[in-house]
């Protein structure tokens, strides 16, 4: 089992996934790029997984079905034009032979019907979790993407976290701004940098991480709360609304 991370657009990746002689992509907003390394590589495409309808996930999808045929997976949603198995809440989809089944998660905030595909302690969660953020509100609530964080950071602290932005610095110097000169935020910042800078990504993250240095996963700890408390001007008097005045505070970072 490989991962690849394809670089597109600005700040995308599009994670290719390879078992044996095997191959699905998730979330390919382009197509152009994937269509090259499967070309370099000598290899076919078997399935497309699409968290969200969002059109720097989808972009690309027509292109390569029409290329290879291959089953679409993708929640249920009229703005997801191409759409073969439907992925709800609780499925097991056997997507490749011979390999673990993708578990379906849905994970609403992002946008309301956006699923997470979890497989063999991998997590594909789209724009709804980041690492040491999470993506912005344009369809929930901060009641649903708090709810659905909290399912994601329920997962197995080994679990890999395969995001679909490398956002992972601008999200360390909000965090930064929540807890200034955070010892464990400032050493992940720098480990960071140096992948950065060798030219690779900063993911996968993992869970273990996340839950210790998110604060978007962390609303229910006192040093959080009393950040947001101070930044939004008000006493905060659940996890539900920390979670929404950081949301908030990064909105406007
Ligand atoms: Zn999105
Ligand atoms: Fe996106």
């Amino acid at each position: 089992m490989k991962l690849i991370p394809i670089p597109a657009f600005s700040d995308n990746y599009l994670w290719l996934l390879e078992h044996n002689e095997h191959t699905l992509v998730v979330d390919p907003g382009d197509a152009r790029p994937v269509l090259e390394y499967l070309n370099h590589h000598h290899r076919s495409l078997d399935a497309i997984l699409i968290t969200h309808h969002h059109p720097d996930h989808i972009g690309g999808v027509a292109e390569l079905k029409r290329r290879f045929d291959c089953p679409v997976y993708a929640p249920a949603d009229d703005r997801i034009p191409i759409r073969d198995i439907t992925a709800t809440d609780g499925d097991q989809l056997s997507v490749l032979p011979d390999a673990p089944a993708f578990q379906v998660l849905h994970v609403p905030g992002h946008t309301l019907t956006h699923v997470a595909y979890v497989h063999d302690n991998r997590l594909f969660c789209g724009d709804t979790l980041f690492s040491i953020g999470c993506g912005r509100l344009f369809e929930g609530t901060p009641e649903q993407m708090w709810q659905s964080l909290q399912r994601l950071a329920a997962l197995p602290d080994e679990t890999r976290i395969y995001c679909a932005h490398e956002y992972t610095l601008s999200n360390l110097d909000f965090a930064l701004a929540v807890l200034p000169e955070h010892p464990d935020l400032l050493a992940y910042k720098q480990k960071v940098q140096d992948r950065l800078q060798s030219g690779l990504p900063s993911l996968p993250s993992i869970m273990a991480i996340e839950r210790r240095l998110n604060p978007f996963l962390n609303c229910h700890r006192q040093d959080i709360r009393q950040a947001a408390e101070k930044h939004c001007g008000m006493q905060l008097d659940s996890e539900v609304a920390v979670f929404a005045c950081l949301r908030q505070w990064k909105d406007n970072f």
